[in-house]
């Protein structure tokens, strides 16, 4: 029976084992760190946490939900519906939480799994579900340690530290911290926002969903599908604009200009929240509540470079004082640093560290030449700006499931070839080096520039390529075409 070890229980791993179990796999565990499922959507309490992605399509296209509160909605809602989903498909089951994973070896004909407490596993397929997101990125400012207050990165909420009455410092304005701000400046006596680059927001298309609504998907399923094609239609749109669709990137910056011209009235402030970026260069942000947030008179929007954090607060480049009681960085993630802090292992020892110095790069985003058996979910070059990641995430699933049948069948390790891997990687770069993403920093990019998270096309073609999987591409090809086409 081959055993198969997935790494972390979010949306990734969960897809992965489902998949698996529903291609005939039963030994099958995942490792979880934490005491719970749900990846970013068990991490991420900040009020305000909410997806920016409507939930139609936010969601598994085996397991539509007719139940959405709403067409973006809060983080919990998310969170139990992958719990309900976990325990429907039989995954819950095969999770052993409270197991954080620290070495993973390539011993020739398995994988060894050592865990942070000292246990060892061994596994014939290991699956690294860790997503992108799930390391906080917090830049060491000078004094930061000096900081009185507490201070919290925005996916290490703590909602035991008081908001209410207090002067809330909040470092950065990228997607957590413009749910964040409105739904805190009720409570605090004053935010002090410290934009570096003012990004690109357009209007949120939000709305609650009713009871005849959830009514009618239940009773028919169709109509979900049908609003689920419906969304999938909007997100073209917005992935032609930052495409560099001229048509589209000028109806997505018109759009963009009116709420600014709508929501702010105030030309200084209106200057402050104009994007000099290029459209789509970083993640543009639904919101209706952020810039009305940033007119209120207890919320200021301070654009001076920050030189140091002191005791009491935040210090600009122009001298000022900010004081602060509690401080939040909403300063993003290393998203780059692929499977960092576990050290994998490779054939002849090879640290995938090494492998990945110049920046993490997989075959299809999900096998790497010299580590036999391993397959990412949402691994480098997987990640979208405009549709759901949920939609890689079962790409992915339907590869792997197939490359583990391959095994199973063959009794045989797979290892993409080199050469297949590189021809891919150059055509990936190449592409990426026409897009937006190449326009600023973020974290699509590695300190040397290389995009290491975005996929170039579009999601169907990345379904398209990853639908079945060519064993020639593997250095057992020969054989593994032989056996692929047999029955079992
Ligand atoms: P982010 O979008 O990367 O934003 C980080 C912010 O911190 C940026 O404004 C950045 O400024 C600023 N920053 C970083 N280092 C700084 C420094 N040293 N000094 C001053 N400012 C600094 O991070 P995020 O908001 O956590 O979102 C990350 C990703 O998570 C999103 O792109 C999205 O994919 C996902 N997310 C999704 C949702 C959702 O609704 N689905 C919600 C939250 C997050 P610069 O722009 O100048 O770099």
């Amino acid at each position: 029976m081959t055993r198969i070890a997935i790494i972390g229980a979010g949306f990734g791993g969960v897809a992965a084992a489902a998949e698996l179990l529903r291609q005939g796999f039963r030994d099958i565990v995942l490792l979880e760190k934490a005491d719970r499922i749900g990846g970013v959507w068990r991490d991420n309490i900040y009020p305000g946490c909410a997806c920016d992605v409507p939930a139609p399509l936010y969601s598994y296209s085996f397991a539509l939900n007719p139940d959405w509160s709403r067409r973006y909605p809060p983080h919990q809602e998310i969170l139990a519906y992958l719990d309900r989903c976990a325990r429907d498909l039989g995954v819950l089951d095969l999770i052993r939480f409270g197991t954080e994973v620290a070495d993973a070896s390539w011993d020739g004909t398995a994988w060894t799994i050592t865990t942070t407490g000292g246990d060892e596993l061994h596994a014939d397929v290991l699956i690294p579900a860790v997503g992108q997101l799930s390391r906080p990125s917090i830049p060491s400012l000078p004094g930061a340690d000096t900081f009185q207050g507490p201070k919290m990165h925005t996916a290490q909420w703590n909602p035991s530290v008081p908001i209410e009455n207090r002067r809330i410092g909040v470092i950065g304005t990228g997607a957590s911290v413009i749910q964040l701000v409105p739904e805190i400046a009720d409570k605090a006596a004053h935010i002090a926002v410290f934009q570096r680059t003012a990004p690109w927001t357009v209007p949120k298309p939000d709305r609650r969903y009713g009871r005849f609504r959830r009514a009618a998907y239940r009773r028919m399923p169709a109509l979900m599908r049908l609003s689920r094609g419906a969304t999938w239609a909007l997100t073209l749109v917005q992935g032609a604009a930052v495409a560099g669709n001229p048509v589209a990137t000028r109806v997505v910056r018109t759009y963009s200009k009116a709420q600014r011209h709508i929501q702010v009235r105030d030309p200084l402030l209106r200057a402050k929240v104009t994007p000099d970026e290029p459209l789509g260069c970083k993640r543009v942000l639904f919101t209706n509540a952020w810039l009305p947030a940033l007119t209120r008179p207890d919320v200021d929007l301070i654009t001076e470079k920050i030189v140091e954090i002191t005791p009491t607060g935040v210090r600009t480049a122009d001298g000022q004082d900010h004081p602060c009681d509690v401080l939040v960085y909403g300063t993003g993630f290393a998203a780059t640093e692929f499977l960092v802090p576990i050290r994998v292992t490779g054939r002849n020892g090879t640290p995938l560290s090494e492998a990945w110095s110049e920046g993490a790069h997989a075959y299809l985003g999900v096998t790497v030449p010299g580590f036999p058996n391993m397959f990412l979910i949402y691994g480098p070059n997987t990640n979208t700006g405009n549709t759901s990641v949920i939609y890689f995430h079962e790409s992915q699933a339907r590869y792997i499931a197939q490359a583990v049948r391959l095994i199973a069948k063959g009794n045989t390790p797979l290892e993409v070839r080199e050469d297949r891997a590189t021809t891919y990687d150059t055509e990936i770069q190449k592409r990426l080096a026409h897009t937006v993403w190449t326009g600023c920093q973020s974290w699509y990019r590695t300190a040397t520039g290389r995009i290491v998270t975005n996929w170039p096309g579009k999601a169907t073609e990345y379904r398209r390529r990853t639908a079945r999987l060519d064993p020639t591409d593997f250095t057992s090809g020969a054989t593994l075409s032989a056996l692929d086409h047999r029955e079992c």
